[in-house]
């Protein structure tokens, strides 16, 4: 399919900020080798980490031939980050900085990234192509439910909606009663947000009697944590919209890393800014195509904080072949689970994207659920509380015990493991307004 027919079967009419989706490969790759050069001697000669791990390699910028070549350099981690917080990593002085923002990292201190004008510029036109991607275009009414502020999620989104012409609502996170009277009254056709919260907006909606599906709320654009695809059908089905992926991390930029195209098939990375490789966790070796593996992204025009192979420790693999949209840009698929978010029950490793899948696949199941280790008498044990939906909480007891089987059966086929469910009162579990926390461990309590 050639570039004018994609776009012409495509939803939302073309966004000229979009044309490198559209660039030839051999092109794209061209143009990756050059940036990728002039970066990496920017890392070299203005950040003394990058220069040191470089020279213990022995090798230097010259030695960079070919894109391959990218393999020979060293790793950054988030280590780094922390180790040289705050400003350690920065290429640029402050003078030319014009934005600070912070992740707040799972443990002890925040890490800190930097960005200069123009380092803005792009990530504001990466945003503007995700939502362009995704079929958002001048004339939608963009509510914005990320959380303004040190996270990345907020403005990131903001900048590309207001780039792309779309009317854009700055609510932030919280607040969900006014959340659904601004969807309401001021049609919303867009919202973003994390897969969880819209779920929990979704829960309050039907309690004040408002029908999402019934609303001009045609798209979302979810991303920040891992969902899976069982539970973009349940959004779908339930809000009657098109839910999309959207993924990124502070370290890199912040969010339009890479999105689903309306395909729904693979997210698409901006590749023409951020070099993405798949390697083995175990031996850091790139993976055959299309295997899963650890992603691994290099900033390739970052000026104010350049990023070398940063280890994301997100789980992925890159999707075969050409994508129907006619963009050129390589897709991966949906961020299954991190590296590091693994936990061990009894010898055995588990996912909470698993616990999601194998709840989601019992029906009448609402997607609320919190996973607790706890330690009893040496032993690990995995409890999954599950809320039940208002019908099924005023059902008989039969019936509630025959769900609990229900659960407890799907968990242990999936899991292979024996896990405790407690089916909960509905609205009795925790909700978040960013990032859900789906995992307590206590075992060390
Ligand atoms: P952000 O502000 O983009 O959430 P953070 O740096 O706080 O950035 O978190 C980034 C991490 O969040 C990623 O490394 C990844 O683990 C997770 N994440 C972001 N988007 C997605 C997504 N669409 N699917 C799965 N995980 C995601
Ligand atoms: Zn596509």
């Amino acid at each position: 399919m050639n570039t004018v027919t994609a776009l012409s079967t495509g939803a939302a009419p073309f966004q000229p900020e979009s044309a490198p989706d559209y660039l030839p490969a051999a092109i794209l790759r061209e143009l990756q080798l050059g940036r990728l050069r002039s970066i990496v001697e920017r890392a070299w000669s203005a950040v003394p980490l990058h220069r040191s791990r470089m020279k213990e390699r022995g090798i230097e910028p010259g030695d960079l031939q070919s894109l391959e070549d990218i393999a020979a350099l060293p790793f950054t981690t988030k280590a780094d980050l922390r180790d040289t917080y705050p400003f350690g990593l920065f290429a640029s002085p402050m003078r030319d900085i014009v934005r600070l923002h912070a992740s707040s990292g799972t443990t002890g201190k925040p890490i800190v990234v930097a960005y200069t004008r123009e380092d803005v510029d792009v990530w504001t036109s990466v945003m503007v192509r995700s939502f362009a991607t995704c079929g958002l275009h001048a004339g939608d009414i963009v509510q914005n439910a990320y959380g303004y502020g040190l996270f990345t999620g907020g403005l990131g989104a903001h900048y590309g909606a207001e780039g792309l012409g779309a009317t854009v609502i700055p609510i932030s996170g919280g607040n969900t009663d006014r959340q659904i009277m601004v969807m309401k009254d001021f049609k919303v056709t867009a919202i973003c947000c994390t897969p969880s919260y819209f779920l929990h907006l979704l829960d309050r909606a039907a309690q004040m009697e408002v029908n999402v599906a019934e609303l001009p709320l045609r798209v979302g654009v979810f991303g920040a944590e891992p969902w899976t695809d069982s539970l973009r059908r349940h959004i779908e089905a339930a809000a009657g919209i098109k839910a999309y992926d959207i993924y990124g991390l502070t370290e890199i930029t912040g969010p339009g890393v890479g999105i689903e195209c309306v395909c729904q098939a693979g997210l698409h990375i901006f590749e023409d800014h951020f070099y993405p490789e798949i390697i083995d966790p175990d031996t850091g070796r790139l993976v055959a195509e299309g295997e899963e593996g650890e992603l691994v992204l290099t900033t390739l025009s970052k000026q104010a904080m350049p990023m070398i192979r940063y280890r994301t420790r997100d789980i992925t693999a890159f999707v075969p072949g050409s994508c129907p949209c006619g963009r050129t840009l390589r897709r991966i698929r949906r961020i299954s689970r991190r590296s590091d978010d693994m936990f061990i029950i009894r010898g055995v490793n588990v996912f909470p994207s698993q616990v999601e899948t194998a709840l989601l696949a019992v029906e009448g199941m609402l997607p609320h659920y919190q996973i607790i280790l706890t330690r009893e008498a040496g032993l690990d044990q995995l409890e999954v509380q599950v809320e039940v939906t208002p019908p099924v909480a005023s059902d008989r007891v039969a019936a509630l015990e025959s769900l609990h089987n229900k659960l407890a059966h799907a968990l242990s086929q999936t899991l292979g493991l024996r896990v405790k469910v407690r089916l909960v009162a509905p609205q009795t579990l925790k909700r978040s307004e960013g990032k859900a926390q789906r995992v307590l461990d206590r075992r060390n309590a």
